[in-house]
């Protein structure tokens, strides 16, 4: 199989993604239709050397800006597949993990325990138990936990390490604008269930640090993704601040670690329209959001203002980002079906489904739509929709060049939150997930087949028998 394309002319639409002369779209040097041949649509692609490029990124981005030193936790919810987190555990990534499975799933690719955080509400014992077996830190979520902790750590004769998740103080959020609820950002944080209001972290951090079985090393916060500006994440600093100074006047003590969390935007972002100015819709190539080294200046000026103002020594800065390292290092590969128009409107109908790229995407722009094979035919506006028994609408009325039955589509940026939320719904098995590194590809996630999809089913055997006891119940 001929997968290199090293002697064709090749167009860069992205640091991963190339044209060829003869139109074919590569990941890397590999190309797409070829995978499509031979793993079928609908298909994940992801590029291992994205993957890597964007982890450097958004560390080199914080380390040259804070000197106390930077861990970057990959946040596996984000992208859950084995081999990204083995690419991730060799770039040396940290892990964030939500409960017992995430935490299992990191080990297994390799993420030494001790580079990993647990967090989320409601632990199991059984969480805890593994967490504190191989060194990972825990991060308290609720003022009762840190007894829970205690009493499995000492059954297992081991310290623990923990962190205390906290709920930054609303109001240096409370005029900022959310997209992921009404109201704002400080009333989303004020409803969510996560972590510890200022005071309670104080009165949090005075138990544990009478616990001899725990170590208090880390203040955690995770915001979430609200919007791409910038701006928000130095609120988030602001807010942070005081509480650490709130924190450290009333119990004498301050983090070794503060992790800031995640909701980094990746470069097309794909959770928020971007507006079409002019009706012109932005290149491929181009990011429509600011860098991360934006991201980074914001936040680390106003934490190393607020720090310095309060008299606080700098502690270790985590960060938790998902997103940004996987979203761009995806496409997912669709086969064009019926192609149906009515006079006023044209559906290209694919055989992904919306529950496959992404839940919370907004409907796809055409900034991340792109034949597989352009053969430069004159555009039309479209809607894209899969094959699911809701609009199931990936993009709607969109400029895109003339597709026919048969023929390939990429949608871009579905490394992220897509296969890790993907459902059955219709009882459509998930897709396939290759890597691509070079030239080469590799199937890192079969194909779901409809034994998978029933695997937990099973048919009582009084419902297929004939004898007596057949429907007894109803028939009485
Ligand atoms: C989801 C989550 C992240 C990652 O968020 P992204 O928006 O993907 O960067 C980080 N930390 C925690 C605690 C999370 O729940």
């Amino acid at each position: 199989m001929k997968w290199a394309h090293g002697s064709s002319e090749v167009t860069r639409l992205d640091t991963h993604l190339f044209r060829a002369d003869d139109g074919e779209l590569l990941v890397e040097r590999v190309c797409v239709r070829e995978l499509a041949e031979r793993y079928g649509t609908p298909l994940h692609v992801l590029s291992e050397t994205r993957l890597r490029e964007n982890y450097r990124r958004i560390r080199d981005a914080f380390v040259e800006r804070w000197e106390a030193g930077v861990e970057v936790c990959y946040s596996i919810k984000a992208n859950p597949a084995l081999a990204v987190r083995r690419v991730l555990a060799d770039e040396g990534a940290h892990g964030d993990c939500l409960g017992l499975p995430e935490l299992q799933a990191s080990l297994l690719a390799g993420t030494p325990g001790p580079t990993l955080v647990l967090n989320g509400n409601n632990k199991a014992d059984t969480a805890i138990q593994a967490a504190i077996r191989c060194g990972a830190r825990i991060n308290v979520d609720d003022p009762g936990e840190p007894a829970r902790i205690r009493a499995i750590a000492a059954a297992e004769g081991r310290r623990a390490r923990v962190g205390m998740r906290m709920k930054p103080d609303p109001a240096p959020l409370a005029g900022r604008r959310t997209e992921l609820a009404s109201g704002t950002v400080g009333s989303y944080v004020q409803r969510s269930k996560w972590g510890l209001g200022p005071h309670d972290c104080v009165a949090t951090a005075r138990s544990i640090l009478k616990m001899e079985e725990l170590e208090l090393v880390g203040l955690h916060c995770h915001l979430g993704r609200h919007v791409p500006e910038v701006e928000l994440f130095g609120g988030l600093a602001a807010s942070l601040s005081e509480t650490l100074a709130l924190v450290a006047r009333e119990v004498g003590w301050s983090p070794q670690v503060l992790t800031v969390g995640g909701g980094f935007t990746q470069g097309r972002d794909p959770y928020f329209r971007t507006p079409c100015e002019g009706g012109v819709w932005p290149r491929v190539e181009d990011d429509f959001v600011a860098p991360i080294e934006h991201y980074a200046d914001a936040l680390c000026s106003a934490l190393g203002e607020g720090l310095s103002s309060a008299g606080l020594p700098a502690p270790r800065l985590g960060l938790e980002p998902g997103r940004y390292i996987a979203g761009s290092a995806g496409i997912t590969v669709t086969t064009v079906g019926t192609v149906k128009r009515s006079s006023d409107r044209v559906w290209v109908e694919v055989d992904a489904a919306i529950t496959q790229i992404g839940m919370s995407r907004s409907p796809t722009d055409a900034h991340a739509l792109t034949a597989v094979h352009a053969a430069g035919r004159p555009e039309e506006v479209v809607d894209v929709v899969g094959p699911l028994c809701v609009l199931d609408l990936i993009a709607e009325q969109v400029p895109l060049e003339a597709l026919y039955e048969g023929e390939l589509l990429a949608i871009l940026d579905t490394g992220a939150y897509a296969d890790g939320e993907a459902s059955n719904a219709n009882s459509i098995g998930r897709p396939a997930v290759v890597l691509v590194c070079g030239g080469q590809a590799d199937l890192i996630r079969r194909r779901e087949t409809l034994a998978d999809v029933f695997a937990r089913d099973a048919i009582p055997p009084r419902l297929l028998g004939e004898g007596a006891g057949r429907g007894a119940d109803q028939r009485a």
